[in-house]
């Protein structure tokens, strides 16, 4: 497979489109990144690298981060997590609130923010320096001590983020919320606001490819069942309420996050990182869906 040839052509065509979508100004500080940045970066199992564009060029993970940290604390708690989050699509916004009221405090998935947030609860209480642990995981997967947050994205988060305080609230008043709500929400800004780039994701996401991560990343480990239903997780929820239209134009297992970014996974082959900042109304890359689309296109590479 010409891989390089194929990473060409996409950038190229997808260049020639209408940059459309919007880039995240719900977090003003992200409002502030070049639209027109593009970068793509795919790493074979045989560790074969291959890319196009920005793909050197750190940006804001967002919500790709959410990925990181649900395998640490399944890592930590195995199936008693999922008694405290499901594992269902939840057909509705990242940031949607209506399902956690009727739901009782259980949010639909770990990847909506209200899931999201219950997985820093746990890490919170499980670990004694989570902080520490999330970045010596990160960059162990990764393979590179030059993992870092973006305070300004953090702090800009910080002082907008009233809807993700009101999850973390109505979970407490649930019984489904341990910690205290600053801490929590302190916790997941910073994670959030991790800086990455396509190269450094998609080498963080080969191991979800792998043949289960049965050796430890920084002391955390998934056996071959776990990491299967990580995945499992990325293709059914990992685009929230486009997670269907994902699954059936690209089929492979991903996250987005809306930096713009995405990263994916196509087991025991290759993983790939796409970034792009303008976002559809889903909060999906434009061109990063695009792009995902395309390759697996050309390819022929779909997980079915
Ligand atoms: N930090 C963002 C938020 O909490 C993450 C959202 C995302 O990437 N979908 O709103």
């Amino acid at each position: 497979m010409d891989y390089q040839k194929i990473l060409n052509e996409i950038a190229l065509e997808v260049g020639a489109l209408e940059n459309s979508g919007e880039v995240a100004d719900y977090i003003p500080e992200l409002a502030k990144v070049n639209a027109d940045k593009f970068g793509i970066h795919l790493t074979t199992m045989n560790k074969e690298y291959f890319a196009s564009g920005d793909s050197e060029e750190k940006f804001s993970i967002q919500s790709i981060s959410k990925v990181f940290s649900l395998a640490m604390a399944f890592s930590l708690l195995g199936e008693k997590l999922w008694r405290r989050v499901g594992v269902e699509p939840s057909g509705n916004p990242f940031n949607s609130i209506v399902q956690l009221e009727y739901e009782n405090g259980i949010p639909r998935n770990p990847f909506v923010n209200a899931g999201a947030l219950v997985v820093v609860d746990v890490l919170l209480s499980e670990l004694k320096d989570p902080e520490a642990d999330l970045f010596a995981f990160v960059q162990s997967l990764t393979g590179s001590n030059e993992i870092s947050y973006n305070k300004l994205v953090a702090q800009s988060e910080k002082e907008t983020g009233y809807l993700n305080a009101a999850f973390v609230n109505m979970m407490k008043a649930k019984g489904n919320i341990v910690n205290e709500t600053d801490e929590i929400l302190d916790f997941y800004y910073k994670q959030c606001s991790i800086e990455m780039t396509c190269r450094e994701l998609a080498a963080a996401f080969l191991h979800f490819g792998e043949n289960g991560m049965s050796y430890e990343h920084a002391g955390f480990s998934l056996t071959k069942s776990q990491v299967k239903r990580l995945n499992a997780l990325m293709l059914s929820c990992g685009f929230y309420d486009e997670s269907g239209q994902f699954a059936f134009k690209v089929g492979l297992a991903g996250k987005s996050g809306v930096g713009g970014g995405i990263a994916a996974v196509y087991p025991e082959e290759f993983a790939v990182a796409v970034w792009s900042p303008k976002l559809n109304k889903k909060g999906n890359s434009v061109r990063g869906f695009h792009s995902l689309e395309l390759l697996t296109t050309k390819t022929e590479s779909s997980i079915f």
